[in-house]
């Protein structure tokens, strides 16, 4: 059987005024989804663990089926696997963002969606200056970059940039063993980035500009049982972004980059659209992960991400329903957000997302959309447990029932 994940991250929020008292993804256009959640099933699961904190990096381990208790040592070494890093037993692994701080609070933890093109001379530069044997800055994409720091600090506390937008810069600095090292790498960017010409050229766009990096999500290297193991499947990743691709490397999928995946509203939707395709075609699995609706969160931006949530139904969702149903052999589609990124709060939140499974093919025409909507309608409800909604249970535990061999 081919099973197909598809995720729309931070797609789940709270209702709201402005929509009537429904949330985005109540009210959001998304005929696919309402069709496969009204020909399968919906239910509400918990994706973080009681006491750990709602990242991307728990809520997509949870999803993908491994307990974040058990193997969650930081968000940096998940992404280092995602960039290809091999990080040795002594490394710690730092998330470096390039942020924009003005007027001393932190304004941008994206600093307007830099390219990774424009970042990577300035990770360049930070090498050139402040890299020495065994402490180097990698590209990742756009803002999210590593360092990856031999003997590195790794026991202090350090906070998300995205979790303090607003806040004074200086109040939320690592605290902890070491931190001296880390803030004076941080304290130390500021001339640099100041002075470099891609700065000066997005001063002039009018653009937002980083003014330093960041330094949080350190940790050692982790490791993850193999899916082949686990599930008895092989397959692959499509996501833009290092946290998901570096989950699927961990566990034996693959995980190749497609070429224009962003992370954000400009993604190349067609190019991970066929990449998945390709992967169900030799594999029997694939998870694929939009990052934009999350993005849209935290900008508090409730028109964007209602436009995130939609573009991700009509470019990923349903194209790839429809291949399914074209394949004429039986499949399991699941439609997912990993945790909410409500508009109100710009951040992520805790309470338990909303997951749809459906069994294929559900149609002899080659048009699923047709008999499920005609059972439903529009008003097939993918977020109806939102109000109050009882999870049942763990991500983790449920995925094991739906794709466990
Ligand atoms: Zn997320």
């Amino acid at each position: 059987m081919k099973i197909a994940v598809l995720i729309g991250d931070g797609m789940g929020d709270y209702p709201l005024q402005e929509l009537g008292g429904k949330t985005p993804l109540q009210a959001a256009a998304i005929p696919n989804m309402r069709a496969i959640a009204a020909a399968g099933t919906v239910r509400l699961v918990n994706t973080i663990p009681a006491g750990m904190s709602p990242g991307s990096d728990v809520a997509n381990l949870s999803i993908m089926g491994f307990d974040p208790r058990k193997y969650y040592t930081g968000r940096a070494p998940i992404e280092a696997a995602g960039a290809g890093i091999v990080m040795g037993p002594r490394d710690i692994a730092f998330r470096c963002n390039l942020i924009a701080v003005e007027a001393e609070r932190i304004k941008d933890h994206s600093s307007g969606h830099i390219t990774t093109e424009e970042a990577r001379p300035m990770i360049a530069a930070l090498n050139e200056r402040l890299g020495k044997p065994g402490l180097a800055f990698h590209v990742s994409a756009g803002y999210r970059h590593l360092l990856i720091w031999e003997n590195g600090p790794g026991e202090l506390m350090t906070i998300p940039p995205h979790d303090v937008l607003g806040q004074p810069a200086a109040k939320n600095l690592p605290t902890g063993a070491r931190q001296d090292e880390v803030r004076h790498l941080m304290e130390a960017s500021k001339p640099i980035l100041a002075a470099h010409p891609v700065n000066a050229a997005r001063r002039k766009a009018g653009k937002t500009v980083p003014t330093q990096i960041w330094l949080w999500g350190q940790g050692r290297r982790t490791t993850l049982p193999a899916y082949r193991d686990l599930f008895g499947l092989t397959g692959s990743v499509i996501s833009a972004v290092d946290l998901v691709r570096g989950i699927g490397k961990l566990t034996g999928l693959n995980a190749e980059t497609v070429p224009g995946a962003t992370g954000f509203l400009d993604t190349n939707y067609a190019g991970k659209v066929k990449a998945a395709l390709n992967a169900l075609d030799h594999d029997d699995f694939v998870f694929v992960h939009v990052e934009a609706p999350d993005e849209c969160g935290h900008m508090g931006d409730l028109k964007l991400k209602l436009k995130a949530i939609e573009t991700f139904d009509r470019e990923v969702v349903g194209p790839i329903w429809r291949s399914l149903e074209a394949m004429r052999q039986p499949y399991r589609l699941i439609i997912a957000t990993d945790h909410r990124t409500p508009v109100a709060v710009r951040n992520h939140t805790a309470e338990p997302v909303p997951v749809a499974v459906l069994n294929g093919p559900v149609s002899n025409t080659g048009l699923p959309s047709r008999s499920a909507m005609a059972k439903h309608g529009r008003e097939a409800p993918f977020d109806e447990f939102v109000n109050g909604g009882q999870a049942s249970g763990m991500a983790f535990e449920w995925l094991k029932t739906q794709i466990g061999n």
